[in-house]
């Protein structure tokens, strides 16, 4: 029973004896390493496998039988150390299976110590392993939602607003673009802590998220402290309705700061800007317009919202 065991595992199984020499050779070994067990029965280690010699697989074996030390080489340091092939093309191209080795000290009664080889195939485990950390890598990549506030992410942010640029283009109907940035926020970090600074930027991802109605308008987490909101279909006093409820909802959450220059509690300032669509030139400058409103909310005191253009700066 035991023969017919040892023949069909599907395991290398190799035993050395006390000279290293192999005194066991199974059905698998033989099938992969196209050397029949008669042809390696009684060799030395070194004459069956010269390029191994003083190898990794080498010092273990003579560890094992000096020392009584088992092993498991490193799959990372030792990826296919015996020159064994998973299928007859594989050998043929010369691309070895990658394998597991276990190498132990084996006690057989009355005989001095042998040594115990166990291979296992495991170029299959590798290569799930490695497609499943592409696809982890990959759906990362396409995540649209942001890890830490559950809003959308800045990729969702630059999709929606290339989508709702050409409705709008399409539509003749204005697009509007909302800059938010926490007052004082590094104050708010250096001195809460940056674990409170990210409960704090939760909370207010959720108030700005509460403002909105419309099915299309989008809030997202644009960078850092950062948020950005877009309102399809809405002109430049819808807009700034929108902010104002904004800053006034993050205003209401009152979440304590005390090292903010503006106010005791947690504010952020806001900038508007809307293209209608006979200016409805690139979302840049859509992005821009916003931007240097938001600046300018910044210059006027924060805590309130500026409309980009050069005759309405409106403070709230
Ligand atoms: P200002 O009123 O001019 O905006 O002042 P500020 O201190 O908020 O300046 P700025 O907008 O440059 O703030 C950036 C700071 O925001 C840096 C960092 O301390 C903090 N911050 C950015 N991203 C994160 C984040 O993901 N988590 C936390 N906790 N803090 C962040
Ligand atoms: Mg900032
Ligand atoms: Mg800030």
């Amino acid at each position: 029973m035991l023969q017919g065991v040892l023949k069909a595992v599907r395991t290398g199984i190799i035993v050395f004896d006390a000279e290293q020499r192999i005194v066991l050779w199974n059905n698998w070994v033989e099938q992969h390493s196209r050397l029949p067990a008669d042809s390696v029965i009684g060799k030395a280690f070194t004459e069956v496998f010269p390029d191994m010699t003083d190898g990794r697989t080498h010092v273990a074996i003579t560890e094992a039988l000096r020392n009584n030390f088992a092993s498991l080489l490193s799959q990372t340091l030792n990826k296919a150390p015996f020159p064994l092939y998973s299928t007859p093309a594989d050998a043929a191209a010369g691309a070895r299976m990658q394998q597991a080795v276990h190498v132990m000290p084996l006690h057989v009664e009355t005989l001095p110590r042998h040594c115990l080889v166990q291979i296992t195939d495991v170029s299959m485990a590798v290569s799930r392993e490695r497609k499943l950390r592409e696809q982890a890598v990959e759906l990362q990549s396409q995540s649209l939602v942001d890890g830490l506030t559950g809003i959308a992410n800045r990729r969702r942010f630059d999709l929606h607003l290339d989508h709702e640029f050409r409705n709008a283009k399409r539509n003749a109907s204005p697009l509007s673009l909302i800059m938010i940035d926490v007052d004082y926020f590094k104050n708010y970090n250096d001195n809460y802590g940056h674990q409170r600074g990210d409960e704090c930027l939760v909370q207010i991802a959720a108030s700005l998220d509460r403002v909105l109605n419309r099915a299309n308008d989008l809030v997202a987490r644009y960078g850092g402290e950062e948020f950005a909101v877009i309102l399809p279909n809405t002109n430049e006093d819808g807009a700034l309705q929108v902010a104002e409820a904004m800053r006034a909802e993050v205003e209401s959450l009152t979440l304590a700061h005390a090292f903010s220059g503006v106010a005791e509690y947690v504010t952020v300032s806001l900038g508007v800007s809307t293209l209608t669509p006979e200016h409805l030139a690139k979302t840049s400058s859509l992005v821009r317009g916003a931007d240097r409103a938001l600046y300018q909310a910044k210059r006027s005191g924060r805590n309130c919202v500026v409309v980009h253009a050069d005759t309405s700066t409106v403070r709230v």
